[in-house]
């Protein structure tokens, strides 16, 4: 009798647990062509299979086993790809147009609130079109605006890609806007400055305690056209100073990105050991050879160069030019050194109006292969952002960020400007 008993409540117990916890969602996609992120060649008629928020398997369609009750997607006729990476953004800047106020509105006539709503409709076209992952690298004075957000999309308030967030951002006296106002006004900044090696570790230390999964330095500031027609830019933290942020950084498992066009700022950078060179506009044979023997990423953001010039004639024009010339030329020198590059774009610098795979066609026209560059923006971002086989890949096991674009983007990267399916962790948020 307790035996029967006993297997009555064990048959309860199961059975209130199953009601409890319903089994996860499975479904299951046809893909026409995939491009997995990882493998250099796509494979056609693949079935990949999804519980809940993972991918379980991805097989040739005439061998695939459906799992029974499974939700069919059919994107036969489409090219599927991972979710996208852009390793380089800003969520909280909403363009630098001379016309509506340049950099300084931003900062000067936005209200927070405002600015956290446009943040939102930020991370929203990013995820439309198909970037379910951004590295955003600061918030250009709204604080720790980005935590914020971050949270909202997690506690699933509002949707958005994965975030990886920066915060504050660290620069020095002189090294960051607001400036050319009144040296009598204390003027808000859009970084935190700090200076000397204590300050600059106790400002990684608060940004690192108010959840920076990255900590973001400005290692030059600004730039002009040298006596030689060179590109001169101004350098901002010592050696001293950012090795005590990459120190205090490192110890904490995290890692730092580092904006630096040429010359000395960017050898401090090198020197003081940035796991990425950001922009990286001039790079000497010396500093390509560092990035190679110490692994430094290389995000380059080539098209935000091409906006925003100012006439020809004056010396902020030719200095814009010389931007984008020398940029073109580092860019090729490093991918044909094997310098590891990933896919970013500066949006916010460009505004988010306009579409982020505009980066890739700068890419393949100054030689990148599309496979190379697709790359760029799934797996090879995954590894730097510590996310190798979790995002960015179509594998077993990866969480289940998929794309979908018509056409074959290896023979027109500008395909991917036309993402037409989106899913993220394993919800469908944009239908064909
Ligand atoms: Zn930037």
């Amino acid at each position: 009798m307790k035996r029967i008993l006993f297997l009555l409540w064990a048959a309860f117990v199961v059975n209130v647990i199953a009601q409890e916890t319903p089994a996860p969602e499975v479904t299951v996609i046809r893909a026409g062509t995939l491009i997995d992120g990882k493998a250099d060649q796509p494979r056609r008629h693949q079935v990949i299979v999804i519980r809940g928020n993972r991918i379980e398997s991805v097989s040739d369609a005439a061998n695939a086993r459906i799992p029974a009750g499974a939700t069919d997607i059919d994107l036969s006729g489409q090219t599927v790809l991972p979710g996208l990476t852009d390793s380089h953004t800003h969520i909280f800047l909403q363009g630098e147009d001379p016309a509506h106020g340049g950099y300084d509105a931003n900062i000067l006539t936005a209200p927070l609130a405002l600015r956290a709503a446009r943040a939102t409709v930020s991370a929203r076209r990013a995820l439309e079109q198909g970037f379910t992952t951004l590295r955003d690298v600061e918030t250009e004075g709204a604080g720790y605006g980005d935590i914020g957000i971050k949270q909202a999309i997690e506690g699933g308030y509002i949707p958005g890609p994965r975030l990886f967030v920066a915060t504050r951002a660290i620069s020095t006296t002189g090294g960051y806007m607001l400036e050319g106002y009144a040296p009598e006004l204390q003027m808000p900044k859009g970084a935190q400055i700090a200076d000397g090696p204590v300050e600059a570790r106790k400002a990684a230390r608060e940004q690192l305690d108010h959840g920076a999964d990255w900590i973001k330095v400005y290692m030059t500031h600004r730039s002009w056209v040298g006596k030689n027609g060179e590109l001169v830019a101004q350098p901002t933290l010592t050696v001293e100073e950012l090795r005590a942020i990459v120190d205090e950084t490192h110890g904490w498992g995290k890692k730092v990105a580092c904006h630096a066009y040429s010359g000395i700022g960017l050898h401090r950078a090198l020197d003081g050991g940035c796991d990425s060179i950001e922009h990286g506009l001039d790079l000497d044979d010396a500093a390509i050879a560092q990035m190679l023997k110490q692994g430094t990423w290389y995000v380059p953001t080539l098209a935000v160069y091409y906006t925003d010039w100012a006439a020809p004639d004056t010396p902020e024009g030719k200095r814009d030019r010389l931007r984008a010339s020398v940029h073109e030329v580092s860019f090729k020198k490093a991918l044909k050194a094997n310098v590891k590059i990933v896919f970013g774009t500066d949006m916010g610098g460009i505004p988010w109006t306009e579409p982020i795979a505009q980066e890739f066609s700068r890419m393949v026209e100054f030689g990148m292969q599309p496979m190379d560059a697709i790359q760029a923006a799934t797996s090879r971002a995954a590894v730097m952002l510590d996310m190798e086989g979790k995002i960015g890949v179509v594998a077993p096991g990866a969480f289940a960020d998929i794309i979908a674009v018509k056409g074959d983007p290896l023979q027109d990267i500008k395909q991917l400007e036309h993402v037409q399916w989106v899913m993220k962790d394993g919800q469908v948020f944009r239908g064909n």
